[in-house]
């Protein structure tokens, strides 16, 4: 009798014990309300999301919350609910559902503030693209009004408002090339090939020759080390002609831009130095966000989409590194990307 008694009692002890290692290691916090809005359960993760175990179900902020529970215990229906925490800035979403028959209510909350970080910028985003394609799609329809009338009366000015119309479309789809290539890099880069970076990188720059030359900017390329990445070349590609078109981009006429490739601690490192018109120490840590300019005329002057280095920082995640910029206003910038290396392969491209 006695050894079934402790049986018993040994095999509650451990019921429990499993029930509170599942409850407590869940990432949704759990609460049990009584029929008189005691609180008698409530889980780690939701003494976090509420800071602190409430006593009583008067005691639960935000009131949203504390409304979801008695709207589920008053309608015996369950009641989804959405709050916003302060304090740290905060989202939890759940549901309070009725349980049992004595007005008891079971509250689950998940925390659902990275969700709507994402969902933010994703709003954002679509804001910030619709915003970059209307105007050249604006000016792009004021030239072909102009055209459309001017072309009978003053063939002078239809020329004009044609050449104006071609940049702004010209523009318009550069923006969507970009879009197009962001997209793209959000899915990822195929990592197939072993590249020799240097062979790449001499390749792009010597894209640049001509321009460089017009502009009377020096374009120096050092590739003094054999080093191979594991990526894909296409993106690699884009990544160095996005990082040349800006130096050239933000360099005056006399100016200088170096371009090398390097190894580093077992780390393939590109680095592009200008001696540009740099960067304000306040704007460095935002260059990468899409659509951010420092100067949005310059930018505009120039051809740039606002995307250039969104791209840049794409990729060099997708293959598993980094970018760094360091920049003195007036003095110039240096741009720094940092990928693993590849083993040398005699097939490498
Ligand atoms: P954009 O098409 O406007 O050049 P990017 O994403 O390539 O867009 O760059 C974002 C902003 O960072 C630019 O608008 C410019 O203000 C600044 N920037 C980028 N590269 C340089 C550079 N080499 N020198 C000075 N400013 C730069």
């Amino acid at each position: 009798m006695a050894d079934r008694l402790s049986e018993q009692i040994r095999s509650a002890r451990e019921e429990r014990e499993t029930r509170d290692l599942i409850l407590s290691s869940m990432t949704e916090g759990v609460l049990l309300a009584g029929g008189d809005g005691s609180v008698t359960f409530a889980n780690p993760p939701m003494e976090r999301h509420l800071g602190g175990h409430p006593g009583h179900e008067a005691d639960i902020y935000p009131l949203e919350i504390r409304d979801a529970v008695a709207t589920a215990r008053e309608e015996l229906r369950p009641a989804p609910v959405e709050a916003h925490l302060d304090r740290p800035d905060r989202w939890l979403r759940g549901s309070a559902v009725p349980v049992g028959t004595d007005g008891s209510v079971l509250l689950v909350l998940r925390d659902v503030t990275e969700a709507h970080r994402v969902d933010e910028i994703r709003r954002d985003f679509v804001a910030n693209a619709s915003h970059e394609l209307k105007t050249p799609a604006a000016a792009i329809q004021a030239a072909a009004e102009t055209i459309r009338t001017a072309v009978s009366e003053d063939p002078a000015v239809a020329r004009r408002f044609a050449g104006q119309l071609e940049s702004e479309a010209v523009r318009l789809s550069r923006i969507v090339a970009d879009l197009l290539d962001l997209s793209r890099l959000e899915t990822g880069s195929e990592l197939g090939d072993a590249i020799d970076l240097p062979r790449l990188v001499r390749e792009e720059t010597a894209r640049f020759e001509g321009r460089a030359a017009e502009l009377g900017l020096r374009l120096l390329v050092t590739t003094d080390r054999p080093v191979d990445v594991r990526g894909s070349a296409r993106d690699l590609g884009l990544l160095v002609r996005n990082l040349i078109d800006n130096a050239v981009r933000y360099t005056r006429p006399g100016g200088e831009i170096e371009v090398s490739v390097g190894r580093e601690d077992a780390r393939a490192v590109i680095r592009v130095r200008d001696t540009g018109i740099g960067i304000p120490t306040r704007d460095l840590h935002r260059v990468f966000e899409r659509f951010y300019r420092v100067d949005r005329a310059r930018s505009r002057e120039t051809g740039g989409t606002g995307l250039g280095l969104s791209i840049v920082k794409h990729v060099a995640e997708n293959h598993g590194g980094s970018v760094d910029v360091r920049s003195q206003l007036g003095v110039g910038s240096t741009f720094e990307v940092r990928l693993p290396t590849a083993p040398r392969s005699p097939g490498s491209t």
